[in-house]
């Protein structure tokens, strides 16, 4: 195998003259007339063989395997197995019916190879997708001598485009400048492609908006590279263009199209797309309903995904996985674990680890901890409990739904350990509160010969902010590029903010901020305005929360925040103002909803969830609740209530956070002693903090939260966080 950098020198110190062989008609076809002609090698086998040229126009119209066979043996025992002519017309024949080795066997057997011979193979290779042997044979053609052509280069591109050698690629294209070779549409719709395929999307376009004839493929090349960079934009403007140019999409027009789409998660012009494919007939294709299931999920419009999943005869895993994964996404979590039950009952659908990796993290998200015990269950039986990557995702279900013991007792019981395995155990210590474990797991694992990586070390820090070890957190930090050579990125530098943060070393951590060599972004500033909330600094406050809005003007959180941290110090005109921008801006709050798992069902409560229904037993057991704590010195807090309401209602929205809700239901739903898990998809808010530490000890229960942040668990009285979070 020839490597890439010969080729290209080849390509370059070739004298220029040579060319002049290449300089021949475009098309495959004409080439055999016009080039075989002139070849007197073949006028002299015409003159033995006058039957050559009337196989040749019969193995031309033949598509169908036996009957080029029948005529591959009559050639041989004609003897015409050495006329090139015929055989290349005969590997033409094969390489187009897929039989690519056979083509292969009669190119071996040439003893005067011409261009043709080469490009056929070349073009063969290319056609089915078999790009590495393309290339291969390119290379070797190049070593032995010859020069492509157009129509080689054409057939080259596209292999060299799917396999990325953008090196090659583009000593191609100054190969065809150089020799001044005759492109055409064909040639530089390839050229676009290749730009495309690799990103390079201003060259692609300028060769693009250059070009006198466009194709249909040519369109496509474009549109599908702007798809999947994420171009969402263009890729909607040049399909308009292409429209308006008299081009109807087709089968690939319309991928690009959908995958554009679900870049830029826009309902309106899904709709629009998905009309087209009704348009166009392509409505039932798999592949296109497939990736139409996965555009209304990406849009967050899960209702039509599921209709759309619901009405396909035949589904696959991947389908099956997607519509979970959708599920999933949105908060549906039932529906999530509906799907999987469902998909396991079918017996066509075989289990891979994609799905139970699908399914175990929608079991992490919403802290279905009896579910994702049937899914460990299920791994056993069906062979997965040696996978890593299922094994890292199970590792992360345990710890996320507060089960840290088994989460350990698998990891422990792991045959084999990647680093992602040991990631997600780290990463479960941390979530737990447990960072000395988690320090040293880090070293255990070093012990073991594997060197942490960024996300290892990101784990570390992590578990030592959320455990409070502000010396050993700040020690890995320091130590990082020495020990490990790994330079902080923006998240470690988040976790070091949000670390000093919590001991309220505020001004530490904005001076990291200030001198750190990356730009901070929305995340680092958020974890300092987090902190200048817990520790009451307005002034600090307000500067972070004028950088952040700068950078992320659309994020509601970040109002909600600064708002909250006027509350607290009871500055009321800031809480106004904070509330009149944010509306002004046309911003929402991202609605608060906290879900927990009873007897493997998932029950989710919005905030002021009344029309829940089972929300007249609810609302019993939410008074009894209320009054025991209060017995015991709970004081609603009622400025985290923004609205200018009086003062029973305010009481009445904070009671009806949905926290309170979801603990409710649980102690009415479960026996005495049980823990409950709730799972909350926003900041759990002081009130609800302060209520549940109550409920803790009233009730004699173990409470655990989960919230967007980090684990509370409620014991007797007192939260794990220490009221910070
Ligand atoms: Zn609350
Ligand atoms: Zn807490």
């Amino acid at each position: 195998m020839v490597d890439s950098s010969t080729v290209f020198n080849l390509l370059r110190s070739h004298p220029k003259q040579t060319s002049l062989r290449f300089k021949s008609p475009v098309c495959l076809e004409s080439r055999f007339s016009s080039t075989e002609h002139r070849n007197p090698v073949s006028n002299v086998t015409k003159l033995i063989a006058p039957r050559a040229p009337s196989y040749a126009s019969v193995l031309q119209g033949l598509k169908e395997l036996k009957p080029i066979q029948q005529i591959h043996a009559q050639i041989i025992t004609s003897g015409l197995a050495q006329n090139i002519f015929l055989s290349n017309r005969l590997m033409n024949s094969y390489a187009s019916c897929g039989l690519l080795n056979v083509a292969k066997q009669i190119f071996g057997r040439i003893q005067n190879k011409n261009l043709v011979s080469w490009t056929i193979l070349i073009s063969g290779f290319t056609k089915n997708e078999r790009y590495f042997e393309a290339y291969e044979v390119f290379c070797d053609m190049i070593m032995s001598g010859f020069l492509p052509n157009v129509v080689t280069i054409t057939s080259i591109l596209s292999a060299l485009a799917n396999l990325g050698l953008i090196r090659v690629g583009r000593s191609l294209h100054c190969f065809l400048i150089r020799y001044g070779l005759g492109v055409n549409v064909f040639v530089e719709t390839s050229l676009v492609l290749l730009y495309s395929k690799v990103g390079c999307m201003d060259v692609a376009w300028r060769l693009f908006d250059k070009m006198p004839d466009k194709n249909i493929v040519t369109w496509n090349a474009l549109i599908s590279g702007y798809s999947n960079k994420g171009f969402g934009d263009e890729v909607l403007q040049l399909f308009n263009l292409m429209q308006r140019n008299g081009f109807s999409p087709d089968f690939f027009t319309i991928v690009s199209l959908i995958s554009g789409c679900s870049a830029i998660g826009s309902l309106q012009l899904g709709s629009v797309i998905h009309g087209c494919t009704i348009k166009t007939g392509f409505e039932n294709d798999q592949i296109i309903k497939t990736a139409l299931i996965d555009m209304y999920a990406k849009c967050r419009c899960v209702e039509h995904a599921y209709s759309l999943f619901d009405e396909m005869p035949v589904k696959d895993v991947v389908t099956w996985t997607l519509m979970l994964s959708s599920f999933s996404h949105v908060g549906y979590m039932n529906k999530a674990m509906q799907i999987f039950n469902e998909m396991i009952g079918v017996d066509e659908v075989a289990l891979d680890s994609i799905c139970l990796i699908g399914i175990l993290s929608s079991c992490s998200r919403s802290g279905a901890l009896q579910q994702g015990r049937r899914v460990h269950a299920l791994m056993i039986k069906t062979g997965f409990e040696d996978d890593i990557f299922v094994g890292s995702a199970l590792i992360g279900m345990y710890a996320n739904c507060g089960n840290l013991e088994s989460a350990r007792k698998f990891f422990e019981g792991m045959k084999e350990k990647d680093i992602a395995c040991w990631n997600a155990m780290i990463a479960g210590n941390g979530m737990n509160g447990c960072g000395d474990d988690a320090i040293d797991l880090l070293w255990k694992m070093q012990g073991k010969g594997l060197e942490p990586d960024e996300s290892t070390l990101l784990c570390v820090l992590c578990a030592c902010s959320h455990a409070g070890m502000v010396d050993q957190g700040l020690h890995i930090f320091h130590c990082m590029v020495r020990y490990w050579h790994i330079l902080p990125n923006l998240q470690h530098y988040t976790c070091i903010v949000d670390l000093l943060g919590r001991a309220g070393r505020l001004d530490d951590a904005h001076l990291l901020i200030n001198t750190m060599p990356l730009q901070p972004d929305a995340g680092v500033y958020g974890a300092l305005l987090g902190a200048c909330r817990v520790h009451g600094n307005i002034d600090l406050g307000l500067q972070i929360s004028k950088k952040l809005f700068e950078l992320d003007p659309n994020d509601a959180g970040y109002y909600v925040l600064l708002s909250n941290m006027y509350a607290t110090v009871g500055n009321w005109e800031g809480v106004k103002m904070t509330r009149v921008s944010l509306r002004s801006k046309g911003l929402k709050k991202t609605p608060g909803f906290s879900s927990i798992e009873i007897d493997m069902e998932i029950f989710t409560f919005m905030a002021g969830d009344i029309d829940h229904p089972q929300y007249p037993e609810i609302h019993r057991i939410l008074k009894i609740m209320i009054n025991k704590i209060k017995e015991v010195g709970y004081v609603p807090d009622i400025k985290l209530v923004f609205q200018d309401v009086p003062y029973e209602t305010k009481i009445n929205i904070l009671y009806h956070h949905s926290e309170k809700l979801a603990i409710a239901f649980g102690l009415m739903r479960t026996k005495p002693g049980t823990t409950i898990r709730i799972t909350k998809n926003l900041r759990t808010c002081n009130d609800c903090h302060t209520a549940t530490k109550f409920i803790s000890k009233v009730f004699e229960r173990p409470v655990v939260i989960k919230d967007v942040n980090r684990f509370h668990f409620f014991q007797d009285g007192a939260c794990s966080c220490k009221d910070y979070w």
